[in-house]
């Protein structure tokens, strides 16, 4: 990487962290990866090492659950002493890049994934479903010991410290809260009695690991509850935090049951800097910024006028391990950026044994020999489609040395990606479009746009090989009036740009068509996605210092609807399983915000120029007619496979990924980028 000058002095310059020194002032998060299993050790240390030597100062490592009654997925174990010969190898990697290396103590409540959880008081998971007791003083008192002892041995495995979590819906988070905290003994009677654990806690883990060791805590500084806590309450822990024994800070907002999105394209970038400013102002020792940042700029801005911050990283650093370097030294451009989508780096609870991944970054867990190593026989391979399949096999297999020419008959790249991205809070897939369209080029592909691909083109000249990429067509459902002249599909209105009235109906509740009823409903820019006030405003959250639990307790304000939008579906069951997804429910939540009214599990009977009639159940009753300007499609597709079969029956060697393939059904845009990336890998 070439030298530059330093572009953002104060986030370059080292930092005093208790004992230690930071490098930068730039670390790393704690993310749940899903690989946190022994066996894939080699796999973490891969994960952690490439992020330390991409610049993190401080690795954050997630995470180690204290007892096995308070994990969070059933893979998971308590740390025992069988973990620290594992976890060196990883400390060792991340401090071969001069980066410091923490580790994460987690014990859940609530919502830990066994049969019987404890927490404050008898209640049931939201996330498990099952109910969980109220803590007894004899277990309360074990898990303090235990704490100490985990911390202990974290020490033993080389870490520099440890970071206590007690945000989100953690054991200590729920005694800390009084909100879930209704216990009447010592461990809840009153204030101090709910800070209790937390301190007992510090103090036993400050006792085990000494004065020369880190010890970070992690707490809801803001719980998005009108019973939450005040800032008087908030000052005194934060004091007794740092007399206990507390070397820095980092905070979570809200915990997993509100009501609105945390991360993501829903949220403005800075929306809690002023929460993380009154904090700094206050803590007496260095505070970590996190939870969706803004720019480089303006956190060399903070980091300038606050000498107590440092900045945690997290989507940025799964996207690009080298984000932090290649910020840090200017060349940003060559940040493989992070989209902001939330599509693939949440770990979900309902499928515990999926690892995270990521949308732009395929090669989360692939180790660098596998991604070096060259082609054994490099070929000349055509593909067709430039979606995201399409980019990705083309992106690995120019990597490893194969000629690769990419046939797209649009009139730039990007397919569906490229149509989303006129979707308000979809807009960083353009931005990322023009970087992949930049390194293709840089890599010697040949980018064919404007070109249908048919087989006479594709069999003109010699190919080795061909990959099938071609996505597929919006399916348009068998309704009365179908064809009426007010009736577009999805593509047709973000490819072709189709102008629609005021009054539209979308059929279809998939990820698409909620994505659609936010680009009618929104418009093309949504300005509480971009802007931290308005986002504050639009979820009636108000500032930490002044409003008990950061709740404002005004009617939140939000920009009116461009046109009034119905959201239609036939299938009542596919909408709940998608309301399961977290993220999923903030956009349906979003949407309803935005008057979006919705209608699931209709007959749809007919549609005119004028209206949409619809009706309930197999005896089509409550037959209601909605007047409309135009109906959106957003149906299932079928694949695209024309050109599949045409050059196999040619006697060519051709394979089909993404959309088009033959199994296509219930792939999202993740698993798609995946498969690419392992046939490229292959061939
Ligand atoms: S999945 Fe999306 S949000 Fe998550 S790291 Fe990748 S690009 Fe960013």
């Amino acid at each position: 990487m070439k030298e530059s000058p330093v572009r953002y002095p104060s986030l370059s310059s080292k930092f005093p962290l208790g004992p230690f020194t930071l490098k930068n002032r730039l670390i790393m998060a704690p993310i749940v990866t899903g690989m946190e299993t022994t066996v894939n050790i080699s796999v973490i240390r891969d994960f952690y090492e490439k992020r330390a030597a991409g610049g993190a100062a401080m690795v954050t490592v997630s995470e180690a659950i204290i007892d096995k009654g308070g994990r969070r997925f059933a893979y998971e174990h308590a740390f025992t002493e069988d973990d620290v010969a594992l976890h060196k190898p990883v400390v060792k990697a991340i401090h071969k890049h001069d980066s410091l290396a923490v580790l994460q103590l987690e014990h859940l409540g609530i919502d830990a994934d066994v049969q019987v959880a404890i927490s404050t008081v008898s209640a049931q998971s939201r996330v498990t479903g099952r109910h969980g007791w109220p803590a007894r003083n004899t277990e309360l008192k074990r898990l303090v010991d235990l704490y100490g002892r985990v911390a202990l041995l974290a020490i033993e495995a080389m870490y520099d410290g440890v970071e206590i979590d007690g945000s989100g819906s953690g054991l200590i988070a729920d005694f800390l809260s009084p909100v879930t905290n209704r216990r009447l003994d010592e461990w809840g009677r009153t204030q101090l009695a709910r800070f209790k654990l937390a301190l007992d806690v510090v103090r036993s883990v400050r006792k085990s690991i000494g004065e020369n060791r880190l010890i970070g805590f992690r707490f809801n500084l803001c719980e998005v509850h009108a019973k939450g806590a005040d800032w008087a309450e908030i000052k005194r822990l934060i004091q007794m935090l740092r007399m206990a024994g507390v070397d820095y800070l980092a905070c979570d907002f809200g915990n997993r049951y509100v009501p609105m999105p945390m991360k993501g394209y829903a949220v403005a970038p800075g929306a809690f800097f002023d929460d993380y400013m009154a904090l700094s102002e206050i803590a007496e020792m260095p505070v970590v910024f996190g939870k969706e940042l803004a720019s480089m700029e303006k956190m060399e801005a903070i980091a300038a006028m606050n000498d107590a911050a440092i900045f945690e990283v997290a989507e940025p650093l799964i996207a690009d391990p080298a984000f932090i370097v290649k910020s840090l030294s200017g060349q940003e451009e060559l940040v493989n950026a992070c989209t902001r989508c939330m599509i693939g780096c949440i770990k979900k609870n309902n499928h515990p044994n999926e690892p995270i991944s990521c949308l732009v970054n395929p090669y989360l867990f692939e180790s660098q020999e596998v991604l070096e190593k060259p082609a054994a026989r490099p070929k000349e391979i055509a593909v067709v489609g430039s979606g995201i399949a399409g980019l990705f096999f083309s992106l690995t297999a120019a990597r490893r040395g194969h000629k690769i020419h990419l046939f797209e008959k649009s009139e730039k790249i990007g397919g569906m990606l490229r149509m989303m991205g006129r979707i308000p809070g979809r807009e960083l897939f353009l931005p990322w479009l023009e970087r992949i369209e930049k390194e293709l080029e840089s890599l010697g592909v040949v980018i064919r746009t404007n070109t249908p691909a048919t087989k006479e083109l594709l069999t003109e000249r010699h190919f080795d090989e061909y990959v099938i990429a071609a996505g597929a067509t919006p399916r348009v459902p068998d309704i009365d009036g179908i064809d009426s002249s007010n009736v577009l599909t999805y593509e047709e209105l973000l490819a072709d740009q189709m102008a629609v009235g005021d009054r539209v109906a979308v059929l279809g509740t998939n990820t698409i068509g909620l994505a659609v009823a936010r680009y009618l409903a929104c418009g093309q820019r949504e300005v509480a996605f971009s802007d931290a006030q308005a986002w504050r405003n639009a979820w009636g959250i108000g500032s930490v210092k002044e409003n008990k639990g950061g709740v404002l307790g005004v009617i939140p304000e939000i920009a009116p609807p461009v046109r009034q939008v119905y959201l239609m579906e036939r299938n009542e069951e596919e909408t709940k399983q998608l309301l399961y997804i977290r993220t999923k429910l903030c956009d349906w939540k979003w949407l309803r915000m935005k008057g979006v009214q919705t209608f699931r599990g209709v007959n749809f009977e007919l549609i005119d120029n004028y209206s949409i009639h619809v009706s309930r159940g197999e005896h089509h009753r409550d037959p209601v007619t909605i007047p409309i300007t135009h109906v959106v499609v957003c149906w299932e597709r079928s694949p695209n496979r024309s050109i599949y079969y045409a050059l196999l029956t040619a006697g060519k060697k051709v394979h089909s990924i993404g959309t088009c393939a033959e199994d296509s059904m219930n792939r999202n845009l993740v698993s798609i980028s995946s498969e690419a990336r392992l046939l490229a890998l292959k061939l």
